[in-house]
């Protein structure tokens, strides 16, 4: 059961004051939730997923078929605002239910202090907030500029553990919605009593150790009836090994959040391929992530339909290795004049297909949800 704590570094030290503020925070948070309910337009029963483009940032805006929302992860303090923009204007929220962390790099929670001032929040869960920067990075002054706005909120606040699901209201006539943690800090769940090992098991090739917070993002499973999809932040390459053996704990999926961007000390080829996504989603910007090694990767991946990119990657140096033009939202490379197209995708309100658009470059395409997955 999902417990509601708070991290040592939010908490006032006065028992006596703590739990009076835990109870105003209760009636203001029961207030909000309905509020936030109340507000979205979700008349339809679908589920919809609205990546927004920070520039090489994580933002993952889900709004569930009852009206409910997570935020995972907030991108840069500099973008933050285009998700509040997407949340109020797209999406048509009052409030957002659940902002994750999926770990503590300034492109995934530098942004949360920023959405929280533009749009409410009624709770963040995250992995614990460390003392100082969780890469050791020598430069203390950038980590205390990015990390001190996010340690003066006061939002409720829970430890993220592997296993964790997020509380989420059923619709009534909808299919079953569940947001699960398969693992945080390094942690993962337990694989099922019995389970068989993962056939792709050989191609694992561990890779130096990673030694920055990326490898300990919380990784998270939407499932919607028979629909699945995987968000696993910027899990890195062993990470990323451990998660699908000897056992595949993720199954396989029907959309795949492609790991850290598309970044080549992620994406391990035995991930993508034991999770056999019919669709790729990467979260890259104009000179960040796409590495060709992570589109070889999903290229090969069996099933594979589209890889879709939130921006056209102009790295110099690299092959060129964008997605087709029609699944790309952003086409510029100067981010200053980005329109920050966002690509959205609806799941159907009995989670047998989904569509993804690119409304402002009139790009839409319905995908049959894979009804022969193997999970776990
Ligand atoms: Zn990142």
């Amino acid at each position: 059961m999902v417990r509601l704590t708070r991290d040592r570094n939010m908490n006032p030290p006065n028992p006596m004051k703590a739990s009076l503020s835990r109870f105003r925070a209760a009636i203001f948070l029961s207030a909000l939730a309905l509020a936030t309910r109340l507000s979205a337009d979700q008349a339809t029963g679908t589920l919809d997923v609205y990546w927004v483009d920070s520039e090489g940032g994580g933002s993952t805006l889900v709004v569930t078929p009852a009206g409910e929302s997570v935020l995972i992860d907030a991108g840069t303090p500099g973008t933050a605002g285009r998700v509040v923009t997407a949340a109020r204007e797209v999406a048509g929220l009052k409030g957002i239910d659940y902002a994750i962390v999926t770990h503590f790099h300034t492109d995934h929670f530098g942004g949360v202090p920023v959405v929280a001032a533009g749009i409410p929040i009624a709770h963040l869960w995250d992995n614990g907030i460390p003392d100082a920067d969780p890469d050791h990075n020598p430069d203390t002054g950038f980590w205390r500029s990015v990390s001190q706005p996010y340690r003066k909120l006061t939002l409720p606040h829970h430890l993220v553990g592997a296993g964790d699901l997020v509380p989420l209201s059923q619709r009534p006539d909808s299919p079953r919605l569940s947001m699960r943690c398969l693992g945080a800090r390094q942690r993962f769940v337990d694989a099922p009593a019995g389970a068989p090992r993962n056939p792709l098991e050989s191609e694992n090739i561990p890779h130096e150790v990673d030694t920055t917070d990326n490898a300990n993002s919380n990784v998270w499973v939407i499932e919607f009836g028979p629909f699945r999809m995987f968000d696993g932040g910027d899990l890195t390459w062993n990470m990323e090994g451990r998660l699908v053996t000897p056992v595949n704990l993720v199954g396989q999926v029907d959309v795949y959040q492609v790991d850290h961007h598309g970044l080549g000390f992620s994406n391990n080829p035995v991930l993508i391929h034991s999770l056999a996504p019919t669709v790729a989603v990467m979260n890259n910007g104009p000179t960040k992530g796409t590495a060709p090694v992570t589109v070889q990767g999903l290229r090969s991946s069996p099933g594979i339909q589209a890889i879709y990119q939130v921006h056209r990657n102009v790295r110099p140096g690299e092959e060129p290795n964008n997605t087709a033009d029609e699944y790309i939202a952003n086409m510029g490379s100067d981010s200053g004049k980005c329109p920050a197209n966002l690509i959205r995708m609806s799941v159907a309100p009995d989670g047998r297909s989904y569509t993804i658009e690119i409304a402002a470059r009139n790009r839409k395409r319905t995908y049959a949800t894979r009804l022969d997955k193997v999970v776990p």
